[in-house]
């Protein structure tokens, strides 16, 4: 599911290409991403999403989870958002022990479109899974996921594919 265009250009947000590929996004990711952007209303959260590493036979990329991080950007908080370079450097140690990796970033914009705005296509790499929560009224609404084309400097969504949880080790207890 995508921006209604109409609507994306009304909100003066950038145009956004048609899908570029697949990500899924696992129930716990989802979950994590919901709870912190409706905690943080009015302001915007964001954080990691975390998945195996890269070893090119990823198809669509798996995101297993979600990591909450603290955003740096004073002033402004509700509609910027600066992930700290130390905590991508101790989250990237954190995973390398396990195989995984940093697949890409999301945030949430409160009372805002969940595309991304023109900011965030200045402040994004390629290669990345972008996520951007709707949080309308402390509520989460929507929640897309986009990846930068470089070549054209636009955002192109993908399209979603529910993942699995299984690799989580927090439900190993609850098995009988
Ligand atoms: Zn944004």
């Amino acid at each position: 599911m995508t921006v209604d265009p109409i609507a994306l250009e009304r909100a003066g947000y950038p145009p956004i290409g048609p899908d570029l590929g697949e990500v899924a996004i696992s129930p716990k990711a989802r979950a994590t991403i919901q709870l912190h952007a409706e905690r943080s209303y009015p302001e915007e959260a964001c954080g990691f999403l975390v998945g195996p590493a890269p070893g090119g036979t990823e198809n669509p990329r798996q995101i297993d989870e979600a990591i909450p991080s603290e955003n740096e950007r004073d002033g402004n908080r509700t509609h910027r958002f600066l992930i700290p370079y130390q905590e991508v450097v101790r989250i990237e140690r954190l995973l390398a022990w396990g195989g995984k990796a940093i697949l890409g970033y999301y945030h949430s914009h409160p009372d805002h479109l969940a595309a991304p705005s023109a900011y965030d296509r200045d402040h994004a790499w390629p290669w990345y899974v972008y996520v951007v929560a709707s949080v309308e009224q402390g509520h989460m609404t929507e929640l897309n996921a986009y990846e930068l084309d470089p070549e054209r400097g636009m955002f192109h969504s993908l399209s979603q594919e529910e993942g699995t949880a299984s690799h989580s080790t927090h439900q190993g207890a609850a098995r009988p």
